[in-house]
């Protein structure tokens, strides 16, 4: 029951009808008998930094979950960042630290890696293959990046969003075999973290007839569960991961990142 002893944590995107993850946490916070709410907040892009301005002056506002489109632009909102979410160069979970101020973290990555090793997939070792240079892709890059794979290949519509993340990998791995690509052949594992396959009529992400058996095709895009992209690495002999494993993946560390430190008060009977 809410009262007045009650966290508020907030879900902030645009749009967020279609979004689960406030079903999720306030299930989390039900079992864990943990005196807390989350709410989804539809806010503009435009709206960003005044909306969190405005939610740091209510008393029992405690944090959020940040999704698209604001996780980049969050970052400068921010007092305190963690060194993964200023080398993914995204944000999408935000504490408040003291009266007036957020930390931020990302774990889309952590999600993504948990999702995999759940479903029984390794990283170490395996030629990886991402596409996208988003904030989902970034934070992917930067969690496998850490998990020692064999090769990490880069592949992006835009160049310039491509070359960003390639030298922040480059310098932060100084180990990690990462390159620049057009080709997902030749890896173990090919990850579309693009947007492409949210809508019907979108592109393929990349050509499925690069792909085949031995490969394990990963997605990030949750509706539908069985993506194009999905299908057609299925009609090829390729393994795959649906996306919504990524989301699974993170959930418990949301949870944990937000109940950290006893902030969230025990529910009373
Ligand atoms: P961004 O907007 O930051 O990045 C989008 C990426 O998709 C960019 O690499 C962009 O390329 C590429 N892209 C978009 N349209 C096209 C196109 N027409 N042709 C080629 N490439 C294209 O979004 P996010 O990284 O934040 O999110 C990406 C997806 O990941 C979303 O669908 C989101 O729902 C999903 N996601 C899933 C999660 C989960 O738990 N399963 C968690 C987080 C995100 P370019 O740089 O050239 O624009």
């Amino acid at each position: 029951m809410i009262g007045g002893k009650t966290k508020l944590f907030g879900l902030v995107g645009h749009p967020v009808a279609h979004v689960r993850t406030p079903q999720a946490m306030n299930a989390l916070f039900e079992q864990n008998g943990l005196d807390a709410v989350m709410v989804p907040f539809d806010v503009p892009p435009a709206d960003l930094s005044g909306a969190l301005g405005g939610l740091l002056r209510i008393g029992n506002f405690e944090g959020a979950v940040v999704t698209v489109p604001h996780k980049m632009a969050v970052l400068e909102l921010c007092r305190d960042l963690t060194p993964r979410a200023r080398l993914a160069g995204a944000v999408n979970v935000l504490r408040r630290v003291g009266e007036d101020a957020f930390a931020g973290d990302i774990l889309d990555g952590e999600g993504f890696v948990a999702g995999l090793t759940t479903a029984g997939h390794s990283v170490a070792g395996r030629r990886i293959c991402i596409v996208g240079a988003g904030g989902a892709a970034s934070a992917i890059a930067v969690a496998l990046a850490e998990r020692e794979p064999a090769r990490l290949t880069l592949i992006n519509r835009s160049r310039e969003r491509l070359l960003a993340l390639h030298e922040r990998l480059a310098s932060r791995f100084g180990e990690l075999d990462v390159g620049i690509g057009e080709d997902v052949g030749g890896h173990d594992l090919v990850v579309n973290a693009t947007s492409l396959g949210l809508r019907a009529d979108d592109p393929l992400p990349f050509d499925p007839e690069r792909v085949g058996p031995g490969v394990l095709v990963a997605e990030v895009i949750m509706t539908p569960e069985i993506t194009p992209i999905l299908h057609a690495a299925t009609g090829r002999g390729a393994a795959i991961h649906p996306g919504r494993a990524m989301l699974d993946g993170q959930l418990e560390a949301i949870f944990r990142y937000f109940s950290a430190d006893g902030r969230i008060g025990r529910r009373q009977a």
